[in-house]
């Protein structure tokens, strides 16, 4: 069977996994990036992580697929702009310059079209011909697929759905723009509250889980003070979850589509979070049923 390589091109960590075409995952291996050290230092330490499972796994890779945390020019395989790397690897050929060290065709994808497509393929998309994905981390990314394919449009940017705008004069965000879906109902958007309530002396449950420790709160951490008595807390959730749930209801409209996957480390929060999630949408679309929408966590 012919194998191929994934690497997910990390801020911290290159991680890379060789597997066939059923999906089943044959060797995987993570080294730290060192983004420090620029393009082609991390570009070389790519290149000895895929021989190196390579030689693990006891045949080379036929193509390997490389998510990247960013914009791409995928019309001639340059990164455009990775945010959260040193140098942001502007115009860096990555897709030939890979190829050339690996002797293996490349193909880039921002690595949340890239999730997207997993989902779709090995995840609960199997099942779905049209749906969304939502990964709620640092900040909200998207994937969007309709009628059994990746929408990419053309610079490989439709489906970023974490910078559709819900509050029109919100906070301002990363790309600029004020009040986008992630300035609310990302993961740090959520933890910041949370610091904001801890501090504040409004979240006793909060703070003896994480000590009084304010680098400690995360969507985890605050989960669990919901769960175990913190008002604050469960309101600060809900409310981000509904924002969320505002965003949802929107690609619902839009797309109507079999499936939405959401998650990220935010999806963690489970219950509390999806409940409200789905009752928002249903909640909040009037123009047609919406009982066949699944929302899910990935699987
Ligand atoms: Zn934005």
């Amino acid at each position: 069977m012919d194998l191929y390589i994934g690497v997910d091109l990390g801020g911290t960590n290159l991680h890379a996994a060789i597997a066939g075409t059923d999906g089943r995952i044959v060797v995987e291996r993570s080294v730290p990036t060192l983004s420090h050290e620029g393009p082609s230092g991390v570009l070389t330490r790519m290149a000895q992580l895929v021989d190196a499972l390579a030689e693990a796994a006891g045949q080379r890779p036929v193509a390997c697929g490389v998510g990247v945390p960013g914009l791409l020019d995928l019309a001639v395989g340059t990164t455009k702009f990775l945010p959260n790397l040193p140098t942001n690897w502007r115009d860096v050929p990555l897709r030939d310059m890979l190829a050339s060290q690996i002797g293996c065709p490349v193909y880039l994808l921002n690595v949340v079209r890239t999730a997207t497509l997993g989902e779709l393929m090995f995840g609960r998309g199997r099942q779905a011909k049209t749906m969304a994905f939502f990964a709620i981390g640092t900040g909200i990314g998207g994937g969007v697929v309709v009628d059994g394919k990746l929408r990419l449009g053309p610079l490989g940017a439709a489906g970023e759905l974490g910078h559709q705008i819900i509050l029109p004069d919100g906070p301002r965000c990363g790309c600029g723009n004020r009040g986008c879906l992630e300035t609310l109902a990302s993961a740090s958007a959520i933890a910041a509250e949370g610091v904001r309530l801890l501090l504040s002396g409004q979240a006793p449950k909060l703070h003896e889980i994480v000590g009084g420790d304010a680098g400690r709160v995360s969507t985890k951490t605050m989960a669990q003070a919901a769960r175990e008595g913190d008002t604050r807390v469960a309101e600060a959730i809900v409310r981000a979850a509904e924002y969320l749930g505002l965003g949802v209801a929107n690609v619902v409209v839009t797309l109507h589509p079999d499936l939405v996957v959401l998650g990220g480390g935010a999806a963690a929060i489970g219950d509390l979070l999806f409940d409200t999630v789905r009752a928002t949408v249903a909640g909040r679309i009037g123009m047609f049923p919406t009982d066949g929408v699944r929302i899910e966590p990935r699987c």
